[in-house]
């Protein structure tokens, strides 16, 4: 049984998603402790127990813990069986990241797999779809496996209602290096919105103008998607390089002015674009379980965040392999897996 004192690192929701993957993987029981004990609210949330439980029937395993403000999770797999599965995350939860708990598993299973999630598609503090779809999973497919997603109908918090299908044709994961992103491509800004005023997303467009003055015009578009989708707004700014997407994300939030959200995002782009780093520090920590499962290869990245450092601890937990960070001559951060 792996015992992880769920206070350390990053602490977060992370730590019980990452932990259902890599059991369901190397068959290894685990108990988490003092969940989430750095959150103002700490113990599991609906949506941690949404991924849990998904990880449970994919692989068969026995839980004890899995409830709403649990401080404690218990964990022994059974075997993971491929097949077709049907997840409702709730109003407010993530689809991307019950996605991420059962991908990898689903991933290194004997036969291919059909999720349908339902849920939410563009959260906060969570992987919005688009980034799922031209971000992260190029990056697996690279590795052997074929992985499809598509979004059926967007859900936002805290309305929810949203839909996405994942065809998953498994292979086992090959190492790859991931060093230098390529030549900087397409941009394209782009604000999603629904039930909200147009002016909303005018705004942020007229914002992001400012902030890339040498994007030209056709790089920002507005969508008004159908009423019953939302309300919610989004904006999504996308540096295709040769070898890598990002996608910075601005979510709308009560009470914070168009404006700095188009800014922040802005700025959270150009830092990585100037950095020459494969990974923003997003697609960082949600390579770490690919790229250990993978047992070699390596990728650079922007400067390490919490959920990283997380991530690679309870890999090197799970898989008993060192995951080493070190850093390159040009300032850039370089995680290698052995
Ligand atoms: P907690 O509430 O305990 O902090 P959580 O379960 O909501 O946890 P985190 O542990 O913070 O979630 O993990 C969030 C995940 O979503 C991470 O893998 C992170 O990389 C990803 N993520 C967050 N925001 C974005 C974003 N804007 N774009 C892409 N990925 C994101």
């Amino acid at each position: 049984m792996i015992e992880i004192d769920g206070s350390e690192g990053e602490g977060g929701g992370q730590v019980v998603r990452n932990s259902c993957a890599l059991s369901l993987v190397t068959g290894k029981p685990f108990r988490i402790t003092q969940v989430r004990a750095k959150r103002s609210k700490p113990g599991l949330m609906r949506q941690h127990v949404t991924a849990v439980e998904a990880a449970a029937r994919i692989g068969g395993a026995e839980v004890i813990g899995a409830a709403v403000g649990s401080d404690t999770l218990e964990f022994r797999p059974g075997a993971v069986q491929p097949g077709e599965y049907r997840f409702a995350v709730g109003t407010a939860g993530s689809t991307s990241l019950v996605l991420q708990t059962v991908l990898m598993p689903l991933v290194l299973a004997g036969g291919p797999s059909r999720l349908v999630l339902e849920g939410g598609t563009h959260n906060m503090l969570a992987p919005p779809f688009d980034f799922i779809e031209r971000t992260f999973l190029p990056i697996v497919n690279r590795m052997g496996p074929t992985v499809e997603a598509r979004l059926i109908r967007h859900g936002f918090y805290p309305r929810g209602g949203g839909r996405i299908e994942v065809d998953v044709t498994p292979a086992p994961l090959t190492a790859i290096d991931c060093l230098d992103c390529g030549e900087m491509g397409e941009g394209t800004a782009q604000v999603l919105f629904t039930g909200l005023p147009a002016e909303i997303a005018q705004r942020m467009i007229a914002r992001l103008r400012k902030d890339l003055p040498y994007w030209p015009d056709e790089a920002f578009t507005i969508r008004e998607l159908p009423a019953d989708q939302g309300p919610g707004v989004i904006l999504m700014i996308e540096a295709r390089k040769a070898h890598v997407t990002e996608i910075a994300s601005g979510f709308g939030q009560l009470g914070v002015p168009a404006e700095r959200l188009a800014k922040t995002a802005a700025g959270r782009l150009k830092g990585y674009v100037a950095s020459g780093a494969f990974a923003g520090p997003y697609l960082a920590d949600q390579l770490v379980l690919p790229f250990a499962l993978a047992a070699g290869g390596s990728f650079t990245t922007v400067k390490p965040s919490g959920h990283l450092l997380t991530a690679m601890a309870l890999a090197e937990r799970f898989l008993e392999r060192p995951v080493v960070l070190e850093q390159d001559a040009q300032g850039r951060h370089l995680v290698r897996f052995v």
